[in-house]
């Protein structure tokens, strides 16, 4: 067949960050699960030197010229997909035009990560239709430079390492100063729902680097390289030598460290009842040492929590606004999420918890080695 009219789809999800806030950029660990919910691309050669991309979920056609593509931010939905196959382009492994079509079933800026969806799927798509050799971990990381360099976000790998390597009913351990990750079995029967708070992230970008600045000031106090290489023994030890909010951020960080380590010998217990009052913890510490938490935020978590009937309950994410999420048996979803928005929904308008199942990773899916 001629190449030219190869057709190449492919699929990778979102994911919810489970346990481990604010973990990534301090060396420590994170407990996240793909979702069944994200974005397909699907990839077809042209005879041409053109790259056309559609979005379903925008309205018309956007065209460049393979040749023309360069390193630089391109301020729009397709600096992700432009990124990506400017990459490959730069490693020698395109050099064809491309038609490119995503759609998706994510909400965009919700916190489930579409933009790595976008990322993995358009990379997986041009992996099968180009045969390279890449291993996955360097096709996250290829993703994650697209996103860095073509749109200016600089992410961690958490997004492209969890929408790639979630494998069926399995949560994924990410250890971000290895980058190595490990999959822990889900009990059956589970799912989360997704709660958005309404209010955006606006001042995320300054409270988020202000954040970053106090766990490496607390490291520094410390005598560590890192807040990963420290733990709450030792943090309460140099309590003396910080200023007490710098202490506290660093608690909070230290803190989701341990409950992620925690987490992961329940899951393996089946304990999953123990897992729920880690995320309850979570986001007490969220609020009173992190401080990243809002009214909006802490009243959804709340609800849940005088209900009853969910498991646990956390802001997700960088947070400052953004989602919940909350972690409930899969027969009570449908009950829950009504009776919410009996209390919630007129209130914050635009609030319906989302229903979103532990999903496979685009790699097992695109049947990778
Ligand atoms: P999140 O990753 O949490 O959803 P981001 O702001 O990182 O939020 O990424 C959202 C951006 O990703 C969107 O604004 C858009 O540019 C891009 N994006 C995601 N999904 C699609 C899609 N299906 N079509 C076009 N652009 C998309
Ligand atoms: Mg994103």
């Amino acid at each position: 067949m001629n190449e030219e009219f190869t057709v190449v789809t492919s699929f990778s999800p979102g994911r919810l960050e489970w346990l481990g806030n604010h973990t990534d950029y301090n060396n420590g660990v994170a407990l996240s699960v793909a979702i069944d919910l994200g974005v397909t691309a699907v990839v077809t050669r042209r005879g041409d030197r053109q790259v056309r991309l559609r979005s379903a979920s925008r309205e018309g056609v956007q065209s460049f010229k393979l040749d023309e593509l360069t390193q630089q931010i391109y301020g729009g939905w397709f600096g992700y997909v432009l990124g990506v196959v400017d990459l490959f382009k730069s490693d020698g492994l395109i050099d064809t035009g491309l038609d490119v079509e995503v759609r998706s079933t994510l909400p965009e800026g919700a916190g489930l990560s579409s933009s790595a969806a976008l990322e993995c799927a358009v990379g997986l798509a041009l992996l099968k239709l180009s045969g390279a050799k890449m291993n996955l971990l360097e096709l996250a990381k290829l993703c994650q430079k697209a996103e860095h360099y073509y749109v200016g976000t600089q992410c961690g790998l958490l997004d492209q390492i969890s929408s790639l390597a979630a494998r069926s009913g399995e949560a994924l351990v990410i250890d971000f100063r290895s980058l190595q990750y490990h999959s822990v079995k889900l009990p059956e029967g589970l799912c989360f729902l997704v709660v958005p708070s309404g209010v955006k992230h606006s001042l995320v970008a300054g409270e988020y680097n202000v954040r970053k600045a106090s766990c490496e000031a607390a490291a520094r106090a410390m005598g560590v390289p890192d807040l990963a290489s420290a733990d709450v023994e030792m943090l309460k030890l140099h309590r003396g030598v910080m200023d007490d909010r710098v202490y506290r951020r660093a608690l909070h960080v230290l803190g989701e460290i341990t409950r992620v380590k925690l987490a992961i010998s329940f899951l393996e217990a089946g304990d999953i009842t123990s897992v729920g009052r880690l995320m309850w913890e979570s986001h007490k510490s969220s609020q009173e040492n992190f401080q990243n938490s809002c009214a909006e935020l802490d009243g959804i978590v709340e609800w849940f929590a005088r209900d009853g009937r969910a498991l646990g309950a956390r802001l997700s994410g960088g947070g400052f606004g953004g989602s919940a999420i909350v972690l409930c048996r899969e027969e009570l979803a449908e009950d829950l999420i009504e009776d919410y928005m009996k209390a919630h929904g007129k209130v914050l308008g635009d609030s319906r918890p989302m229903l979103c199942r532990a999903g496979v990773g685009g790699w097992e899916l695109a049947a990778l080695p």
